[in-house]
């Protein structure tokens, strides 16, 4: 994904900034960086590479060099960012939260234009550099951003550090959130708004699809209306937000506890206690014990003091190994017993494959698992992710491809909980992960949950439904 936080003060910012963007760290693993500007010092930038450490111990050390009272962070899942350029429209800073499917069309028409890129990122253009050169395409900002609205397929939100303030422009399509934040002499941008309380600021805008915004340490102002339609991301919601964070007014945990209740209400199960798979399942399982009123217990405990992080690997196999290793079956909660886990989604379901092999050797019972959102079946094309989601991978698409005894890129019926294909869909998968038991949320519960109308949701993931 990715995430950022910029701040505005009449005093410094810098330690804002710093602990602002350290609270998006659950939102990329790649590269983190920081760009401040003040008057006697100008432009200032740190880049560093999360591949090997953490935000806080990577840039404590620049911190004490950095002085300014505007500053933008950027916790980054593909490339080094934030870029800083010059051009007819001053020097400034780019932080972007963005996948620009069309990418290479785009580095093309650079290219016939005689531009060069200056960065790389994974063997191709960094896509934050072309955002830049887009912007810089307009006479003025508001012109370069809808420059980039115009061309850019996917999404981009985008944090702009300039001279004379920040200017934040949220996604055309509002995929990504952009809050603004306030507190006395400051204002805060942010993705997240769990990055508000500890800093003092209080919410104080949601940013409309498309909308940019100025902000000075003395206000902010309007510098484009926001679009009437909006595809926000329903998985932030579902997994990818932290639990205190609001999206559109609507808080992260309340809605988990309504997915958990809603497939409560579903459920005719019996058991001897719920759980909720560590961390993102937790806030689902605290809403069906809540409704269902059967205890609910730890049966696993996250030993985090050296595995603080679940995706910190890089590569597939070490991330799974991790995700085991930390996660420690209690045999005095589990043997005997009938349980109902709750997890937020299924991806490839090779963890949850493990998780339940430990149960079964810790003695359990039952194995009744319930998923907070309907089976993936479409891949994301709108949102960068550390988590594998190419078709193959998907745990529905490997349940199909045994039914069916071929590839089917077409699970348009799968999909449909009403098909009857849905349901030996589920079955196949119950199978694969030997659980005694599998249920998937329904797609109407899920935007109920939530609390928008289906159509201001991207809820591409399950029902192929969202646009460019
Ligand atoms: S396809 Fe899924 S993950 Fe991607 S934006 Fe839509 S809901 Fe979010």
């Amino acid at each position: 994904m990715s995430g950022f936080f910029g701040s505005i003060s009449q005093d410094d910012c810098v330690a804002d900034v710093f602990y602002g963007t350290d609270y998006h760290s659950h939102l990329g693993t790649k590269r983190a960086g920081l760009a401040f500007y003040s008057k006697t010092k100008g432009f200032q930038r740190a880049i560093h590479s999360l591949e090997d450490g953490y935000f806080r111990n990577k840039f404590e050390n620049d911190i004490a060099g950095f002085k300014g009272n505007m500053g933008i962070g950027v916790i980054s899942d593909t490339e080094a960012q934030p870029i800083l350029v010059t051009s007819h429209l001053g020097r400034f800073s780019v932080a972007t939260v963005s996948k620009i499917a069309n990418i290479s069309e785009l580095e093309e028409r650079f290219m016939k234009m005689h531009r060069t890129f200056a960065e790389t990122s994974q063997g191709s253009v960094n896509p934050t550099e072309l955002v830049a050169m887009l912007i810089a395409e307009g006479k003025d900002f508001v012109s370069g951003i809808e420059n980039v609205y115009n061309l850019v397929k996917g999404s981009c939100s985008i944090l702009i550090l300039t001279e004379n303030g920040i200017i934040a422009a949220r996604d055309r399509l509002g995929r990504t959130p952009i809050v603004i934040g306030k507190k006395d002499k400051a204002y805060a941008v942010s993705f997240e708004t769990c990055a508000f309380p500890n800093l003092n600021y209080e919410i104080e805008k949601y940013l409309g699809p498309g909308e940019v915004i100025s902000l000075t340490s003395s206000g902010y102002g309007q510098l484009r209306k926001p679009n009437e339609k909006m595809q926000i991301c329903s998985f932030l919601w579902v997994y990818y937000g932290y639990p205190p964070s609001f999206y559109e007014g609507i808080n992260v945990d309340e809605c988990r506890y309504k997915c958990g209740a809603a497939l409560a209400k579903n459920d005719t199960n019996e058991a001897d206690f719920v759980a909720g798979i560590p961390d993102s399942g937790i806030g689902h399982a605290i809403g069906y014990s809540n409704e269902k009123k059967i205890p609910l217990k730890r049966p696993y405990a996250k030993y985090t003091p050296t595995w603080p992080r679940s995706f910190m690997p890089q590569n597939q196999a070490m991330r799974d190994l991790v995700a085991k290793m930390k996660l420690i079956p209690n045999k005095a909660i589990i043997k005997d017993k009938r349980g109902i886990f709750l997890d937020d989604s299924i991806v490839r379901g090779t963890q949850l494959k493990d998780n339940v092999r430990d149960l079964h050797e810790a003695g359990i019972r039952e194995v009744h698992m319930r998923i907070a959102c309907p089976p993936l079946t479409y891949p994301c094309e709108f949102l960068n992710f550390s988590r594998s989601r190419s078709n193959l991978d998907l745990a529905t698409h490997k349940a199909v491809e045994q039914l069916e005894g071929k590839e089917n890129m077409d699970l348009s019926e799968y999909s449909d909980s009403n098909n009857p294909k849905y349901h030996e869909m589920v079955e196949q998968i119950r199978k694969n992960l030997n659980l005694t038991s599998l249920k998937f949320q329904k797609l109407d519960d899920l935007v109920k949950a939530i609390g928008l109308p289906k159509d201001k949701l991207c809820t591409h993931c399950w029902d192929g439904s969202s646009y460019f």
